[in-house]
């Protein structure tokens, strides 16, 4: 038994700590298991905030770093305890408090799985629209300190949108609840925004206030075989530019339909270079005036075949297969690097353009799929080869890839956040000056630097 491990028992009960080796070693990284791994002296379970507030007291008494941890399905690092101490494990703080349809607004733990959450409302006609593909295991608090998107942000945005308020423990255990149920609030900082995205460095987050929306009536999918992945790139422009306004406007290179076809029923010929995976939604009416427009535009821009999907049960598993494909993707191959760039929407045809050339002048296989209708792909670096040399040339892609986001006015992460993954690209995209702020309030909530340390930007010598 480990002297932390005594410490924290002396605040919880024992079956709230792990300690041996056997049982840390789960929590030494996230989903990305090749960037780093490290395990942490001690896990904490927490049942409640009060539980949170005591180990946090406890850690800044002490100075030992704390990792907030929700499922670990990160695609960053961000719950990798880069530096051990204590990950805070939120999985038995997984209550959904209060649906309240009448305000069309949710309270939930920070540990509630995301799939579960989302399966209660639907029961009730309500509908919350984060979708990460990872939402069988992921949490709310999770996708909260990722901001977290998926394929529904081209409509609905990202997870950011739909929070209204927090409970977080901050570094010394004192508990606050910036926001609230209200869906507009123009008081003071926004700090329930601020810790939106902080990825573990700022707070943990006990309890996420949700805005909820009503449920679409129905819902459509539509598949577009496309002759090239330039053609693909140019409909999702045109589509953007004419206004039509998909729930959901995936981008799947054919390697990615292929993988797919595993799942999807019954399988698709891959006929074309490149595919477009679309659901609508609304009213049936609504949905028939979209699929006109959408099947025009597809048409006009010389698409090979289009597939309007009605029956439900061959929909679902379009969408089944397509968050799937990461899996898929990693049971195969021996690594599968996913960047995470996003665009503004009209410069899409542009990026994939070079990223098409960075994969040729780098030699490395790079896979095109991502929430293309918001601007965001996942180039996904697919390595069955980790040599020296084939590593050395992905991360020059990745280094490449990176640089033509930036170059083309977009972001590093869309929605997986920084974590270690992409630390030292923080400053080309935000520059100095902006960094400089980010750690000053980093250093004015968390002065210990107890919060989930070595993440989003370098520290000096290295992250890990
Ligand atoms: C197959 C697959 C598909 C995916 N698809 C998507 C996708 O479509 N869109 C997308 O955005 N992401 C996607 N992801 C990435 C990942 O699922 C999301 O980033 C998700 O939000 C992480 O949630 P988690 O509970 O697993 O958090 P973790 O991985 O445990 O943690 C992520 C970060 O949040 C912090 N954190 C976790 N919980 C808390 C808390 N309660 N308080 C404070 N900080 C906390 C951690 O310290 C860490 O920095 C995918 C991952 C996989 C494996």
């Amino acid at each position: 038994m480990s002297t932390l491990g005594k410490d924290l028992r002396r605040v919880l009960r024992t079956d709230q700590v792990l300690d041996l080796a056997e049982d840390v070693s789960a929590y030494a990284n996230d989903a990305t298991y090749y960037i780093a791994k490290k395990n942490p002296d001690a896990v904490a379970l927490p049942e409640s905030t009060a539980d949170v507030s005591a180990i946090l007291k406890l850690a800044s008494l002490n100075v030992i770093p704390v990792v907030p941890r929700g499922a670990g399905s990160g695609l960053a690092g961000g719950c990798t305890p880069v530096h051990g101490g204590i990950v805070i494990d939120m999985k038995r703080m997984n209550n959904i408090i209060e649906i309240d349809n009448r305000n069309m607004s949710a309270t939930v733990e920070g540990g509630v799985v995301l799939g579960n959450f989302v399966k209660k409302v639907e029961r009730m006609g309500l509908f919350y629209p984060p979708d990460p593909q990872s939402s069988q295991v992921c949490t709310i608090g999770g996708n909260i300190a990722t901001r977290a998107g998926g394929p529904r942000g081209v409509k609905y945005g990202t997870t950011e949108r739909y929070v209204t308020g927090v409970e977080a423990v901050m570094a010394d255990g004192t508990v606050i609840t910036p926001g609230g149920k209200v869906v507009k609030q123009s008081s003071g900082y926004d700090l329930t925004h601020l810790f939106t995205g902080s990825e573990g460095t700022l707070c943990v987050i006990t309890r996420g206030m949700l805005r909820l929306l009503p449920l679409p009536p129905s819902k459509r999918t539509i598949v577009v075989a496309c002759t090239n992945i330039d053609q693909a790139a140019g409909i999702v422009s045109e589509i953007i530019a004419r206004g039509a306004v998909p729930a959901m406007l995936e981008f799947l290179a054919n390697i990615a339909i292929m993988t797919m076809n595993n799942y999807i029923k019954p399988p698709i010929p891959v006929n074309g270079e490149a595919f477009l995976l679309m659901e609508l939604d609304g009213s049936e009416a609504q949905l028939d005036v979209e699929s006109v427009e959408i099947e025009d535009v597809c048409r006009s821009l010389g698409a090979l075949e289009i597939r309007i999907i009605k029956n439900p049960e061959e929909s679902e598993t379009y969408w089944y297969a397509r968050s799937r494909l990461y899996p898929l993707l990693t049971s195969v191959l021996k690594r599968v690097i996913t960047e995470d760039i996003t665009v503004p929407r009209n410069k899409l045809p542009e990026l994939v353009r070079r990223i098409q050339g960075i994969a040729v002048s780098s030699g490395v296989l790079i896979g095109l799929a991502g929430h293309a209708g918001d601007g965001n792909l996942h180039p996904t670096i697919l390595m069955g080869d980790i040599g020296e040399e084939m590593s050395r040339k992905a991360e020059h892609a990745i280094e490449e890839i990176i640089k033509a986001g930036i170059d083309l006015d977009g972001t590093i992460s869309g929605e997986h956040g920084i974590g270690i993954h992409k630390s030292r690209f923080l400053e080309l995209e935000h520059g100095s000056e902006q960094v400089a702020i980010m750690k000053s309030v980093k250093k004015a909530l968390d002065p210990l630097n107890i919060m989930n340390p070595g993440k989003i930007w370098m520290e000096e010598g290295g992250n890990c």
